[in-house]
């Protein structure tokens, strides 16, 4: 039976869904409050496709690590110590699941996700022909000190059993597989790394983009943009949209929503009485224009996480992205040079060829949960359903959270 269903949110978790909804014959009507898709955190992120990157973060380790970051301005994480019972209840959260004992079966969880949306994503890339600049290259976390190496390899016996790749790599091996790194600076001298030569690289807003126009040219879905959603509410077996205006979406109605709103997914789950905890962490990023052909050659293919730092770097056709940092600060998404700095050094210290006169920064608020798992659910009022909470996985988790929300809608 063909339902007639509404997906607020045209970011890369309501993108995804409304593909594997119209891919199934349903019919779609993707709507978002911005004039174009993916204009809020499925922007500019880093762009890594990265299941070796699933391991969540409630660990001691990152507790200690934050609570020595709180008074250091470029540090990778920080804490806004402002009065806010969202974010004192979004931080229990976060230290109750670090000592639950579920961190393994969780991140197990994530990778297997993870593993499954990178699938989709390459099948989308041949079937739809979308391009999104995917490099297949794999990614490769690298380590300037040797307590750090030895600690993340320590990992290997436990994520291979996972299924996971975990590659340790020498200093030479490092640079044979990413010359880039030949010109770093002397004091910046890395020590090793760890390939997983099948993760990937791409650009989310690329992706939601051209994602967008094969979505209403081939599967015939309908789109409504610059068009808010003020509330949703049941009456009888329908599904009733208000807008914030009197645009043409208020008093639609609908035999299912599905709510992928990103950070705003949170006052949806409040006003229908669901349990939901997502907390906007703040992170930055720039891009870089590889305008020269010095800055070509010199700028890393492989997509990089400089584990320590907490810094990543993607290469997205002619373009370098690079990204970071963990802010609680709310919803605040001024741009501040404070932490932009830091990502405009690690390009100079570690790639000095590459020119940074033309860049991009960019600030986004990732929709987290404390225990870093997506929500896939139905409300208590049923029909309307919930796909949010990816945290720094978003892109990495998209397509398999937007399949497995429309199975679960279709066969509801
Ligand atoms: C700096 C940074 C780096 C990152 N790097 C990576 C990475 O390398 N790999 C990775 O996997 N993930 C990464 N992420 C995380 C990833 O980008 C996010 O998890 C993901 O983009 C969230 O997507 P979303 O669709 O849930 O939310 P969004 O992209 O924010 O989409 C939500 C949409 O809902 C719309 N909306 C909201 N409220 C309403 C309303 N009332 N009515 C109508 N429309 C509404 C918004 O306009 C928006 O378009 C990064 C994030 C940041 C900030």
């Amino acid at each position: 039976m063909t339902k007639k269903i509404a997906v607020i949110g045209a970011g890369i978790a309501g993108t995804t869904t409304a593909y594997s909804l119209a891919k199934q014959g349903m019919d779609v009507t993707l709507i978002d409050s911005r004039r174009y898709p993916a204009m809020a955190t499925s922007y500019a992120n880093g762009g890594q496709l990265s299941a070796s990157n699933s391991e969540v973060w409630n660990t001691p380790k990152n507790i200690l690590n934050g609570i020595k970051w709180m008074f250091k301005k470029d540090a990778p994480l920080l804490f806004n110590p402002s009065p806010s019972i969202q974010k004192y209840k979004w931080i229990m959260g976060f230290l109750v699941a670090t000592f639950d004992g579920k961190h393994k079966i969780k991140t197990q969880q994530t990778i297997d996700l993870a593993k499954r949306a990178r699938e989709i994503y390459f099948e989308i890339s041949v079937k739809e022909g979308i391009d999104f600049d995917l490099l297949k290259e794999g990614i490769l976390h690298f380590y300037d000190s040797d307590k750090e190496l030895k600690v993340a390899a320590s990992k290997a016996s436990w994520l291979h059993q996972e299924g996971m790749e975990w590659e340790v790599l020498s200093r030479d091996e490092v640079e044979d597989l990413e010359p880039a790194f030949k010109s770093s600076k002397n004091d910046k001298k890395i020590v090793g790394g760890i390939y997983t030569k099948s993760d990937a690289s791409g650009d989310i807003h690329k992706f939601c983009k051209n994602m967008h126009r094969v979505l209403e040219d081939k599967y015939e879905v309908k789109s409504l943009f610059n068009t808010e959603i003020e509330t949703i509410y049941k009456d009888k077996d329908k599904v009733i949209l208000a807008a914030a205006d009197e645009s043409s979406a208020s008093g639609m109605q609908f035999d299912q929503v599905a709510i992928c709103a990103g950070i705003e997914t949170q006052r949806f789950a409040d006003v229908l009485g669901d349990s939901m905890r997502v907390y906007p962490v703040k992170g930055y990023s720039i891009t870089i224009q590889l305008d020269d052909e010095e800055s070509q050659i010199s700028a890393p293919k492989v997509s990089l996480l400089d584990d320590p730092k907490k810094i990543v770097s993607s290469r997205l056709g002619n373009r370098l992205r690079v990204a970071g940092t963990a802010e609680l600060a709310g919803t605040n998404k001024d741009i501040k040079q404070d932490r932009i700095r830091p990502l405009l050094g690690w390009v100079r210290d570690y790639f000095p060829g590459v020119s940074t006169e033309n860049y991009t920064p960019w600030a986004g608020l990732r929709p987290m949960t404390p225990d870093m798992m997506p929500l896939i659910f139905e409300s208590k009022a049923k029909d309307i359903f919930y796909n949010t909470g990816h945290g720094h996985l978003g892109w990495t988790l998209g397509a398999a959270t937007g399949d497995l929300l429309a199975e679960k809608m279709i066969n509801e």
